[in-house]
């Protein structure tokens, strides 16, 4: 599935994150931007050495902002590394804090001059974040944030299994009937 945003794309795909051939992949990372498991693990073994060896470099990253590395072997140029927030209750900013990730990695992106970013669905792992309200905010930040900044051309989000792709496609199919 996918809408056009002015002269961007935004794409949604059941798939896997790190098969992408987007200028950059965002990565779901932990604080520490070590390797972790989930969507993290599958990226550092995609990827190779030489993306765990430049996020030792950075000295972690706080929930809800970004950074970049080099994509290694991956056929992205890049990784952006952002931290979602651990779900409680839903009364602990986590929402602001899903919202960050997402922008942040979007401006990150532009200020590099990327045209092409692909997203898995953070927060909605380990972190526990329910994905019906995860999608929303994902779907509604990117729009939002395409509509106010032209530099990018296409947001892929990269949903892996049928159900994720499936809430997100539900989701994106009603937020573009009331646009
Ligand atoms: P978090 O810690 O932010 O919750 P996870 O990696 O545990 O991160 O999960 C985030 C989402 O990424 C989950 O919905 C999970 O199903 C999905 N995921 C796991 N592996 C991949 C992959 N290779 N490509 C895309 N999405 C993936």
């Amino acid at each position: 599935m996918e809408v056009k945003v002015g002269p961007a794309t935004l794409e949604l795909v059941e798939g896997d994150i790190t098969r992408q051939d987007t200028d950059a992949i965002v990565n779901a990372a932990n604080q520490y931007l070590r390797p972790g498991g989930g969507v993290d693990g599958a990226i550092h073994r995609a990827g190779g050495p030489a993306i765990e060896a430049e996020c030792r470099q950075l000295g972690g990253c706080p929930t809800g902002e970004a950074r970049i590395t080099t994509g290694g072997n991956l056929k992205a140029r890049y990784v952006i590394h952002t931290v979602g927030p651990i779900y409680r209750d839903g009364f602990h900013r986590e929402a602001e804090l899903l919202a960050s990730c997402y922008r942040e990695s979007l401006k990150l992106a532009a200020a590099k001059g990327l045209k092409s970013v692909a997203f898995p669905s953070i927060a909605t792992g380990v972190y526990g974040y329910p994905m019906a309200d995860a999608a929303q905010i994902a779907l509604t930040t990117i729009l939002d944030y395409l509509a106010q900044n032209p530099e990018i051309k296409l947001v892929r989000l990269v949903l892996f299994g049928r159900l994720a792709f499936e809430v997100y496609e539900q989701t994106l199919t009603e937020l573009s009937h009331r646009r």
